[in-house]
C-alpha cells in the first residue's frame, strides 16, 4: 500500500486539489483537520482537547493526531493507500506515519505568504457534500447553490478570520517547513506552483503522480 502527502500551508488550495485526486486515484481523502473539526463538533473527549488549540490557530500535540491517524488507517478503505491532506506537520508526525505506512509522493502546493490571508478569509464549503468555494476566486455558479450537489447550505470554518490565519501562518513556518528538507532527501518531493488557475495545478500534480 503507497500513500501520497499534500503538503503546504492552510490556504494553499490542498482540499481543493484532494477532492480532484481523489476522482483520478481512488485514493480516499484523510485531512485530520476534518478529523479534529468532526471531533470537536461531537464534542469527543479528542475535540475537546483539540479545540483549545485549533481556536488559537495553533498546532494540536503529535500524541493527539498521530492516535487519531493510527486508528484511520485500519479502516477497510485505507487498504491501498490514502491521500494524506494536512498531515503530517511535524517530523515526529512524518517519523511515525513512515513506521504506519509507505509513502509514495509529496505533493507541496506552494503559494506566497501575501495571498494565504485573502485566500483563507473568502473561502466556505457546501455543508452537503464538501465542495470547496470562495467569495472571489471560485465562486458558484449560481449563487447560493452548490455546483456539485445542488444544495443550498454552505459553512465558513471558525478559525478562518485574519487573526488566526497570521498564527497558522508562522506555526506553517516553523513546525511544517523543516519537512520538506526532509522529503527532498528522501527524493519524492513534488514542487507545484498553487499561485495559479485552479485546472492547471490539478494537471501539475496529476502528472507528478504518474
Ligand atoms: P486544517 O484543516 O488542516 O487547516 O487544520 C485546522 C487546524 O487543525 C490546524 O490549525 C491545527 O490546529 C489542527 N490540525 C490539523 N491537522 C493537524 C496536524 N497534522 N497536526 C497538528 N494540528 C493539526
Amino acid at each position: 500500500m503507497e500513500s501520497i502527502v499534500l503538503f503546504g500551508p492552510a490556504g494553499a488550495g490542498k482540499g481543493t486539489q484532494a477532492q480532484r485526486i481523489m476522482d483520478s486515484t481512488g485514493l480516499p481523502q484523510v485531512s485530520t483537520g476534518d478529523m479534529l473539526r468532526a471531533a470537536v463538533s461531537a464534542g469527543t473527549p479528542t475535540g475537546v482537547e483539540a479545540k483549545k488549540y485549533m481556536d488559537a490557530g495553533q498546532l494540536v500535540p503529535d500524541d493527539v493526531i498521530i492516535a487519531l491517524i493510527k486508528d484511520r488507517i485500519q479502516e477497510a478503505d485505507a487498504v491501498n493507500g490514502v491521500m494524506f491532506d494536512g498531515f503530517p506537520r511535524t517530523i515526529p508526525q512524518a517519523e511515525a506515519l513512515a513506521n504506519i505506512t509507505e509513502v509514495s509522493h509529496v505533493i507541496a502546493i506552494e503559494v506566497p505568504d501575501e495571498r494565504i490571508v485573502e485566500r483563507i478569509c473568502g473561502r466556505f464549503t457546501c455543508s452537503e457534500c464538501g465542495a470547496v468555494y470562495h467569495d472571489k476566486f471560485n465562486p458558484t455558479t449560481v449563487e447560493g447553490m452548490c455546483d456539485t450537489c445542488g444544495s443550498e447550505e454552505f459553512k465558513r470554518r471558525a478559525d478562518d478570520n485574519a487573526d488566526t490565519v497570521m498564527s497558522r501562518l508562522s506555526a506553517y513556518h516553523e513546525q511544517t517547513s523543516p519537512l520538506a528538507e526532509w522529503y527532498q532527501s528522501i527524493g519524492i518531493f513534488h514542487i507545484i506552483n498553487g499561485d495559479r488557475e485552479i485546472d492547471l495545478i490539478t494537471e501539475d500534480i496529476l502528472s507528478a503522480l504518474k
